[in-house]
């Protein structure tokens, strides 16, 4: 799927302590290894990961998601192609951890 950085959320952590941590609560998955981005070649080997605020690209859904990326890949503008195999978690407080 691709997914663009939503730049400059100075949004203050929720109640789980962290995106991060945030994501794993809610998408059930345990936090990837490596950066999840697909790039052409040899693929982002990062390991210091986040939970970016995202929003899914060319899709009239436009709500904001928390997806694990590289501190590289948080701050890049760019559409990126990331792995399926990992959810994108509501960054909505209201409908998750502070329902
Ligand atoms: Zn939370
Ligand atoms: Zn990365």
């Amino acid at each position: 799927m691709k997914i663009k950085n939503i730049n400059g959320t100075s949004q203050t952590t929720c109640a789980c302590g962290s995106w991060l941590k945030h994501w794993e609560k809610f998408s059930g998955q345990s936090v990837p290894k490596y950066c999840p981005v697909i790039t052409n070649h040899p693929g982002c080997t990062k390991k210091d990961l986040a939970g970016a605020h995202v929003r899914k690209y060319a899709s009239s859904d436009e709500k904001w998601y928390i997806y694990p990326l590289c501190s590289a890949h948080n701050q890049s503008t760019g559409v990126l192609e990331v792995s399926d195999s990992y959810k994108l978690v509501s960054a909505n407080k209201k409908e998750t951890c502070e329902k």
